[in-house]
């Protein structure tokens, strides 16, 4: 018996891997099928807080929880080991902790940072990409704060920050940014109008996404608590003094000791490398959420460009998306082992919600706009709904943000 049981691998426990593992898990017995999870961390991390943690205003251990503390290990076995190829012909996927091969392949390995190749970017810039990143970002910006209290020549440029990228991570990092500056101010006996926060943003408009009122009032909240914007001014370079912009054809320095990329995600390069039609670490899947040509091959959240039948365009890249591809993923697995045709996915937008600190936000909720304290409380819903899809009710009582 157990040797008719497929494999099922899933790569990558964030929101769409990890979605489809616990609702899986679900419908499944341990005799149907031996299934297997691979991550490179041994914990789950929300990045949607990302920026909260980046900026300092939560600890990047907040962001936390053990894999394991969610998956039954009755029913699935998980491997802690970064995946280093995937083999779609052989069905065989390596890893630093050994070669695992498949009947059914899920890809969720999410997303990294793109810089477009501007120069310097990768050095000299600080990104909201992970744990890591977050803990660093956040430790420097105090540690910039610590050095200007404590030295007799103080450097202005310690107390300046400029965020490139005025989309969403960027606004909400910037929201962040307003809430921390204070308690900053307040611990290390810094005046706060000596504090410079720049927003550098190619695009003539921020949030694209969102309506133009809904723009003015956060721009209107972050200008109140000392956000200086530069909206149509490309960065085209980052060095050791700060950013390069680029106003009226001309190349400007923008000094800063804290200089922070924004503006751009991609999928997994690991996508390039093993599929083909790749675009920026995104492949376009079918209805089904598997990869033409590879009926056993599903590739979700970050890493699959779904276009919804009758439209042009793919979805955006979110958590939101994520989870729903992670639920659907898992009954086409169950359907899979049972025979039965997989069935298509349908994406139902239930909104989006941009923080600007803690006590503000703007965003779209069923099709309604909301801003201020709504939006902030909006927020907190749905960043602890997303714990519960995820962990159930014990862990939204431990994480969630109520
Ligand atoms: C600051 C910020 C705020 C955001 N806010 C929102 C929001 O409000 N609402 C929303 O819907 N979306 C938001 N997003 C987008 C959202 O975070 C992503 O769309 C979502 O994380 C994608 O989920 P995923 O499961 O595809 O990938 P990820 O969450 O990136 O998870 C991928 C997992 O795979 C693992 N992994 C990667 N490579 C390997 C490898 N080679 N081997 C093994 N494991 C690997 C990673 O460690 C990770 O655990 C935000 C993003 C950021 C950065």
């Amino acid at each position: 018996m157990a040797q008719d049981r497929k494999k099922v691998l899933v790569l990558g426990a964030g929101y769409a891997g990890l979605q489809t593992i616990t609702k899986l898990q679900k419908q499944i017995s341990a005799d149907e099928a031996e299934v297997t999870l691979i991550n490179k961390n041994d914990y789950h991390y929300e990045a949607t807080w990302l920026h909260e943690a980046s900026a300092g205003t939560i600890s990047y251990e907040d962001l936390l929880y053990p894999v394991e503390s969610v998956v039954n290990k009755d029913k699935v076995n998980f491997v802690k080991a970064e995946v280093t190829k995937i083999d779609r012909n052989a069905k065989k996927v390596e890893t630093d902790a050994g070669i695992f091969d498949y009947d059914i392949l899920v890809v969720s390995l999410g997303f990294e940072t793109e810089t477009f190749g501007i120069k310097g970017m990768k050095d000299h810039a600080f990104q909201i990409e992970n744990v890591l990143t977050a803990r660093k970002l956040s430790r420097h910006i105090e540690d910039k704060f610590a050095n200007y209290a404590s030295s007799k020549q103080k450097d202005d440029k310690d107390l300046a920050i400029i965020v490139g990228g005025a989309g969403f991570t960027g606004v909400e990092f910037l929201g962040e940014l307003t809430d921390r500056i204070p308690e900053l101010c307040n611990k290390y006996g810094v005046e706060q109008g000596k504090v410079k926060i720049t927003c550098v943003e190619a695009a003539p408009k921020m949030l694209p996404m969102f309506s133009d009122e809904l723009v003015n009032h956060a721009v209107s909240y972050l200008e109140d608590k000392g956000v200086e914007f530069k909206i149509g001014t490309p960065i085209v370079a980052a060095n050791e003094k700060g950013f390069v912009v680029k106003v009226n054809d001309e190349e400007q320095q923008l000094e800063a000791n804290t200089v922070v990329w924004a503006a751009g995600v991609r999928g997994s390069q690991l996508m390039e490398e093993s599929f083909e039609g790749v675009k920026r670490g995104r492949i376009v899947t079918k209805q089904d959420l598997t990869i033409e040509g590879y009926d056993d091959v599903f590739a979700i959240g970050d890493v699959s460009a779904f276009i919804p039948a009758g439209e042009e365009r793919p979805l955006p890249t979110t958590a939101q998306i994520a989870m729903q591809q992670g639920e659907q993923t898992a009954k086409n697995i169950k359907n899979i082992l049972e025979g039965q045709p997989t069935q298509e996915f349908e994406y139902v937008d239930r909104g989006t919600v941009c923080s600007l600190g803690s006590n503000d936000g703007v965003g779209v909720v069923y099709g309604k706009d909301i801003q201020g304290k709504k939006a902030a409380f909006m927020k907190k819903v749905i960043d602890t709904r997303a714990v519960y899809k995820l962990g159930g009710v014990g862990l939204a009582f431990k994480k969630g943000k109520f």
